[in-house]
């Protein structure tokens, strides 16, 4: 990289109306970071939150802090998140993880099918998704992307998508397929996990039925944050939805220990166990910060930031497979090469922190509200050193470190 790119770059962080949102995150000052895709780092205002959680609710109250907020604390926060994915109030709710929500939900509409005992979704979905849909289907079948509304037949009970693709960064038409999947007598399940904080989502928009999402990457909820849910509230009002897990805290009543179970009305009905307090005051803190975030803003920052990229990519002959038109594009650029995991380490020891997916995919996550332009141009920089000095087939690249 020539220093008049990396001073055009240091002149768009100038420039940038977020550049100082940056200041509300705990971040080293050495590294470059470009996987707030796999994890988000800690806003600063979680440390405090965290801890009068601990000192002044848990030690200083004891059991009083169910009485002071908890309880509803798992449909609050969804509330928060609903906004960042176009879901009104009383449609999300943070509980578990990822893939123990897609487990509830997808067993609750499997529950609801009749006859329809088949999941549709794309080949090369993230392998928790295929792995839980697999588990739980009497027939999964994993379609190229093109043949996703072909394969909706009428023995399709739910087609399960992840709306932006963890490798590629490709970005699905979520209005469009909605449609196909109603249109062929099924329901709609969206994994989020890549789009909650990314991309602009608009779930009641589209008529989407469900919805999963993580807490711990673009939202910066912390390692293994709970994470989301979202049930339509047509599909809460038909009432056909049950919980594979008819836990008390799913309980319409729970503190009435009731010896029978009866669903709560709503959303809570996928609560199943008591909710881990401490894990989502950092939730919280991350939220309190998107509660202020312009998304519409996030969104530009985001999309000039991974066009810049691409560009000089595409300038160092490396091969983008992240699509190049806008409305297909998540917050991600990724590459292909056949050295992708040593490339990957290699860039971490020169301090980029990127990742590598298996097989040959270099990932680049853009987090506009931490980070700038100049990462960009720091990450094409070092990337460029190594692809000219092929400095990455030193044999200590070879051996992977176990990163989840
Ligand atoms: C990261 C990710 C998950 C993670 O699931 P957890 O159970 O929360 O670990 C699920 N689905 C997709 C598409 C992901 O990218």
């Amino acid at each position: 990289m020539s220093p008049p790119r990396l001073e055009q770059c240091r002149e768009r962080d100038r420039q940038d109306p977020l550049a100082s949102w940056r200041q509300l995150f705990d971040l080293p000052a050495g590294p470059v970071y470009l996987d707030g895709n796999s994890l988000g780092p800690p806003p600063r205002a979680a440390r405090k939150l965290v801890d009068r959680v601990l000192s002044e609710q848990w030690a200083g109250r004891l059991i009083g802090g169910w009485n002071e907020g908890w309880l509803d604390q798992p449909r609050r926060l969804g509330d928060s998140i609903g906004r960042l994915i176009g879901a009104g109030p009383g449609q999300v709710i943070v509980a578990d993880s990822t893939s123990v929500n897609l487990y509830k939900l997808l067993a609750a509409a499997l529950g609801a099918a009749g006859d329809r005992r088949a999941i549709v979704t794309e080949a090369g979905n993230f392998p928790t998704d295929v792995y839980v849909a697999g588990a739980l289907a009497a027939e999964l079948r994993q379609v190229p992307r093109q043949g996703l509304a072909a394969a909706l037949d009428p023995s399709v009970a739910v087609l399960l998508l992840t709306h932006v693709d963890y490798r590629t960064g490709h970005m699905h038409d979520m209005a469009a397929l909605t449609r196909a999947a109603h249109d062929a007598g099924a329901l709609v399940l969206w994994d989020l996990a890549h789009s909650a904080g990314a991309v602009p989502v608009d779930l009641d928009g589209c008529g989407a039925d469900l919805a999963v999402g993580c807490g711990y990457k673009f939202l910066n909820g912390g390692p293994g944050a709970p994470a989301f849910l979202y049930v339509a509230s047509a599909l809460q009002a038909s009432g056909v939805l049950a919980s594979p897990i008819p836990g008390w805290f799913g309980h319409a009543r729970p503190f009435d220990f009731a010896p029978r179970y009866e669903p709560a009305p709503g959303v809570e009905r996928f609560q199943a166990g008591t909710p881990p307090i401490v894990a989502l005051a950092a939730l919280q803190a991350a939220l309190e910060v998107w509660d202020r975030a312009d998304l519409a803003a996030v969104r530009g920052k985001s999309l000039a930031m991974s066009d810049l990229l691409i560009e000089m990519l595409d300038d160092l002959g490396a091969d983008v497979v992240t699509p190049r038109e806008h409305p297909a594009r998540g917050s991600q650029v990724s590459l292909r090469h056949p050295r992708a995991g040593r490339l990957a380490r290699a860039l971490i020891e020169r301090g980029v922190i990127v990742d590598h997916r298996p097989p040959d995919i270099v990932r680049f996550g853009i987090t506009p509200l931490y980070s700038g332009f100049e990462d960009l141009g720091r990450a094409a920089q070092a990337l460029g050193d190594l692809l000219r000095s092929r400095d990455y087939e030193a044999e200590r690249f070879g051996v992977a470190v176990q990163v989840p």
